[in-house]
């Protein structure tokens, strides 16, 4: 699963959003998220963001970042 991180706080973009199939984005309190259960790794989101802020949870220490995405997926 990919996985937004704080890099993403203030932007303004959207792009991200929008290539998504499944739309599986949220808007968090100050930036978006994506729900960890609901992403199917396309990965085609991860060149649209301009500011390197969607990651995939492969990466090291991803572990609060997926909890966090999924918190703020889940509150709405
Ligand atoms: Fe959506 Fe694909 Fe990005 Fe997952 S990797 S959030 S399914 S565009």
């Amino acid at each position: 699963t990919y996985i937004v991180n704080d890099n993403c706080i203030a932007c303004k973009y959207t792009d991200c959003v929008e290539v998504c199939p499944v739309d599986c984005f949220y808007e968090g309190e100050n930036m978006l998220v994506i729900h960890p259960d609901e992403c199917i790794d396309c990965g085609v989101c991860e060149p649209e963001c301009p500011a390197d802020a969607i990651r995939p949870d492969t990466e090291p220490d991803m572990d609060k970042w997926v909890e966090f995405n999924r918190k703020y997926s889940e509150m709405w």
